[in-house]
């Protein structure tokens, strides 16, 4: 294959293997590879996280997890009405959304697996701080479930290592070759579906913009929202950088972008009345 046709692959993929296999992000527009069927990623991340939820000791702090389900159950319902009101596919349609609180003071992260199985540790309420603050991070990761950052990344991951056997693809090899790739190591499969690798700063920069966006609609203050990262800084001060913060790659801007689009946001984006 020539070297163009390479980068143009790595660059989306959209014109070198058809339309089939980009996918638009919804609100930003951003196109986005997708050679990974979503379904297959949202059931190896659902399996993961029944084996996390073995795994791990989760919180019996059950006036918390409430409130990470009422946070969560407000987004589910204010993202799900934003598509529909707005006449577009509901990108969380097939989500089976779950949420869990892992006991665990040192470790300040939050995640959304692909398919909307969520996890908060109990590390990151300290940064959090409270209902605002909880909704601005957990905005965030379901942010990356929406926009399928993991499926992108895995799609990605595919690319790079078969881009030798785009034969393959091209002539209906796709599935095989996915099967072959993530295979059925749990390490790899836990990479695959974006806890240990950090997303990409596109990703990053999208899921705060998106995440904004989703808390707004749920009718949360966002301009909480900085401020976590301005703790989050404290935190990181004379210690390794908290999981969040090496999961979640920041730019230097990040806070200044945030804050360019927060009043525009507040006002296209108001809370959706729940009926
Ligand atoms: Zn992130």
């Amino acid at each position: 294959m020539d070297r163009r046709l390479f980068l143009q692959f790595l660059g989306c993929g959209c014109i070198s293997i058809g339309v089939s296999s980009c996918t638009t992000v919804p609100i930003t527009d951003r196109k986005q590879l997708k050679l990974i069927p979503e379904a297959k990623l949202n059931a190896q991340a659902a399996q993961i996280y029944e084996k996390i939820k073995e795994k791990e000791k989760l919180s019996d702090d059950i006036s918390k997890l409430n409130e990470i389900k009422e946070i969560g159950k407000r987004m589910e319902y204010s993202i799900g009405e934003y598509f529909n009101q707005s006449n577009m596919t509901d990108p969380t349609a097939s989500f089976d959304w779950e949420y869990i609180l892992i006991d665990n003071k040192k470790v300040k992260n939050a995640w959304c697996m692909p398919g909307g199985k969520i996890a908060v540790y109990t590390g990151i309420l300290e940064v959090t701080k409270n209902t605002n603050g909880l909704a601005a991070v957990m905005g965030h990761e379901i942010a990356h479930a929406v926009a399928k950052h993991s499926v992108e990344r895995a799609s990605r991951n595919v690319a790079t290592n078969v881009v030798l056997q785009i034969t393959d693809i091209l002539t209906g090899g796709k599935l095989s070759t996915v099967n072959r790739t993530t295979g059925m190591n749990t390490v790899g499969l836990l990479s695959q579906i974006g806890i240990t690798n950090p997303f990409n700063r596109k990703q990053e920069s999208e899921a705060d913009y998106l995440g904004l966006i989703f808390s707004s609609l749920s009718g949360y203050n966002i301009r909480e929202t900085t401020k976590i990262w301005e703790r989050m800084k404290k935190a990181n001060k004379g210690k390794e950088p908290p999981e969040f913060m090496s999961t979640h790659p920041s730019s230097s801007n990040r806070i200044k972008q945030i804050n360019e689009w927060m009043n525009k946001i507040i006002i296209e984006y108001p809370p959706i009345k729940i009926s």
